[in-house]
């Protein structure tokens, strides 16, 4: 008979109501005082850890709890502080230094966690690091629990494998030798534990599941040497987000259990399950509800997946949890939530997945019958969100199973589109323009603020925006520029603002999940069909276009940034998602065309980031996101010509998905890649259009004329000159009007020079 408990792998943070958010930015602005501030913390910690307590989870994680971010927390229990932050004295103070900077130290780099929209501190290594434990966090963290309730916690710790790899400032031949001197820190960290009485400890290594099998090799005998340390603490061996492919490799840890993802891994743990089997004595940790998405589970369904995993791995103790820490969802359904029925009883949050795991605990241990009535409510809440779901519109559905090879390309290649595009656009050699958005002012923002409020009528609100709009064509016009845009001051946000006005998107006011530090973020919900209603954008860029000769830019976000920056739907596919919404704005792009735009740009600065963490999976990925794009794109005229824009440089990895977009003109981030995208471009000429940015909009510093021009200069030596495009790195309403016009007036006069010497050169 196996043992069956319920496990959590981490809770979110933040608190229903952001408390968490508030304490720290409080603390930070100086409004309260550290004592108040840990107090606050240490509410907030308990709280949390409560929650999951009263959901009944058998094996409640702590440490995953932080005040900032669990590999900084790790780093800094390890001393591994930067040089730059070596003399403040205070811990927190230190603490905070490293994740926003302070005055003479810039912050640690933050960057995403794995393939979710969660940021860590980057770990930053040098040979002056005096490896020490400093703080066992897990340990105190452990007693404040036992203490406060009187409950058993499993501690969770980020592993040395996945920590090495996440960390920066070493030659990839160091990583190794670095695991090794991590070693006697763990086992100090986790003896401590040991003689304090605690069961298990949760060892996070994520890493794994992207490793090669000689790295997973590697890893085990960091484990080895580990564990042979340890009599009576066990260790569970955490993986997730994916499977990991040397599987046998894995199961022979020297470790008590080990954690797989059967949600999140294609299928793949089941099957190395079936092939290779489960060591009967190691406790197998089964990721069954779903960490990364926000519905409800088909409680009947799982019961069964669980069952089927069940009768191959005969463990003597079988854990059921979510898939990956809850982290990536938000903390429970608020109270005050106004969404729907339908909708909000097909939600499933952190907390209400922790009583999904509860009921299907029930369930294996009592029998199906047990909770027969929670398996009938889950299946009416899911059937009644589907019959909600579903797009009113059979007509797209019509187009969408229609759609044929045509619709997905352009009539003729890009060699000839650019001949037409020349002659009927007008431009001048080494155009010049920007990528979208001008200042979002203060002023932009209280007008929305009234709009939304109702204190301002639609008139109102639009007559402002017209107005900044109008202020920015003539000041684009001032400075000459040769493409104009409408200065995007009627959006917020570049998915919220097409979510709220497509069919099948919905905006939650509570559902907030952490995106880094204290800075928390709501994804659009796509529940159903996604479906073009009416133009969304048209009417601001006919009115920008109508004040001025030169041509303004249509404006649109793409159908895969969309879909990235959403919770997706999961009764279709990510690609079934991304064409229903590349259909709907290709609707938009057509609507743009007819009303007489020809330049029409369609950003993806999110495409690469949706890359599976698995090449072998990316190629699909790419595939379908490639054709989304083009389904949105290709159905305009030959002279109409198609950009796209990216936040990134170097997109060596993803070249081919680029080409394949087909756009006519593609502007990246370029300024700060110190020439390396450069040489990558001597060797692999890129071909079509192509603007590489001459400024950094990150920073309020104004670049000089010569600056630029030397950066133009320097690209057109491996760049063909006559579809090569001059604009900043990205969109600019992160900056200030005067340093917005001053370096834009820098950025024309450089292209105005490079120009010149151009045709000198003719
Ligand atoms: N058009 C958008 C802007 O200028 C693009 C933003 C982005 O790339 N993230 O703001
Ligand atoms: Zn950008």
């Amino acid at each position: 008979m196996t043992t069956i408990k319920t496990s959590n792998l981490g809770f979110p943070r933040i608190g229903l109501n952001r408390e968490w958010k508030k304490a720290l930015e409080a603390y930070w602005k100086g409004s309260t005082d550290k004592d108040t501030f840990l107090k606050q913390i240490d509410e907030l910690f308990l709280s949390a850890v409560k929650t999951q307590i009263d959901q009944q989870i058998d094996v409640v994680p702590v440490s995953d709890f932080t005040q900032y971010d669990h590999v900084l927390d790790t780093a800094v229990s390890f001393n591994w502080i930067p040089k730059r932050f070596r003399h403040l004295t205070d811990a927190t103070d230190t603490y905070f230094a490293i994740a926003r900077g302070i005055k003479d130290a810039v912050s640690s780099e933050m960057t995403k966690w794995f393939n979710t929209n969660y940021h860590y501190i980057v770990p930053e290594y040098d040979e002056s690091i005096e490896f020490r434990l400093t703080r066992n966090k897990q340990l105190e963290d452990y007693r404040r629990i036992k203490q406060e309730y009187g409950v058993e916690t499993k501690p969770v710790i980020v592993g040395p494998y996945t920590f090495v790899t996440l960390a920066k400032g070493y030659e990839p031949s160091e990583a190794k030798a670095i695991q090794k001197r991590l070693v006697p820190l763990y086992v100090q960290l986790l003896k401590e534990l040991e003689e304090e009485g605690v069961k298990w400890v949760q060892i996070d290594e994520p890493a794994l599941v992207t490793a090669s099998a000689e790295d997973v090799r590697g890893a085990k005998e960091l484990f080895e040497n580990i564990t042979s340390e340890l009599s009576s603490l066990n260790v569970l061996l955490q993986t997730y987000f994916d499977s990991v492919d040397a599987y046998e490799e894995l199961i022979s840890y020297p470790v008590q259990g080990i954690g797989l993802d059967f949600v999140h891994d294609k299928g793949r743990n089941l099957e190395q399950l079936k092939t290779h089997g489960f060591p009967t004595d190691k406790v197998l940790a089964a990721g069954v509800i779903d960490g990364r998405n926000i519905w409800k589970a088909d409680l009947e369904e799982r019961l069964d997946a669980v069952l089927d995993i069940l009768s191959i791995a005969k463990v003597e103790e079988l854990w059921i949890q979510p898939s990956s820490s809850l982290l990536h969802v938000p903390v429970a359904k608020h109270p005050d939530e106004h969404l729907e029925k339908d909708l909000l009883n097909g939600l499933s949050y952190a907390k209400e997945k922790l009583a999904e795991l509860t009921a299907l605990k029930e369930g294996l241990v009592s029998g199906k019958a047990a909770i027969s009535e929670q398996i009938q409510q889950a299946k009416t809440d899911i059937q009644a969100l589907k019959q909600f779901a579903t797009g009113a519109n059979s007509e797209q559905k019509k187009e969408l199973e229609q759609l044929a090879d045509k619709d997905f390309k352009r009539p003729i290649p890009f060699e000839e589109r650019l001949a037409l595009q020349n002659k009927s656009l007008g431009l001048p050699l080494l155009p010049t323009t920007t990528i979208g958005s001008f200042p979002q002012s203060a002023e932009v923002r209280s007008a929305r603020q009234k709009w939304r409020k109702n204190e301002w009528s639609d008139e109102q609100y639009q007559n402002f925006i017209n107005a900044e709009t109008k202020r920015w064509i003539d000041i684009q016009e001032e400075l000459e520029l040769d493409v104009l845009v409408h200065g995007e001051f009627e959006r917020t946000d570049m998915v919220e603002y097409f979510g709220e006005k497509l069919a099948g998107f919905a905006f939650t006011k509570y559902a907030w999940v952490q995106s880094y530090g204290s800075r928390c973020v709501r994804p659009p919900v796509i529940y159903g069909d996604v479906e073009f209603i009416e133009p969304m954008t048209v009417k601001d860029t006919v009115y920008a276009q109508s004040l001025t000769s030169k041509h303004v830019k249509g404006m649109l976000t793409g159908p895969v940034t969309i879909l990235n920056w959403s919770f997706p739907r999961n009764d279709i596919s990510r690609k079934e998602i991304a064409f229903q919404i590349g259909l709907a704005l290709r609707k938009e792009v057509k609507a743009l065309e007819d009303a007489g735009i020809q330049i029409i740009q369609v950003d993806e600065p999110a495409l690469r980031e949706g890359l599976p963490l698995k090449t072998q999976d990316w190629d699909e990925y790419l595939t379908w996101a490639a054709e989304a794009f083009r389904l949105t794109t290709s159905s305009v005229k030959n002279e109409t010509q198609i950009h796209t824009h990216m936040c990134y440089s170097n997109f060596e990895d993803i070249v081919d998905t680029i080409n394949d977009l087909d756009a006519d003109v593609i502007t990246i981030e370029h300024s700060r890649s110190h020439g390396g995208f450069l040489d990558y471009l001597r060797e692999h000429p890129y071909l079509k259009g192509l603007g590489l940015g001459v400024y950094d909009i990150h920073s309020p510093r104004v670049p000089s004329t010569e600056e630029m021009y030397n950066i133009i200069v320097d690209a057109l030596a491996v760049c063909p000159t006559d579809r090569f495009w001059v604009n900043p790195d990205c969109g600019l309403k992160t900056r200030q009007q005067e340093e917005t016009v001053a370096a834009l007036k820098n950025m024309v006069e450089a292209a105005k020079q490079a120009r010149a010497q151009q045709t000198q050169l003719v």
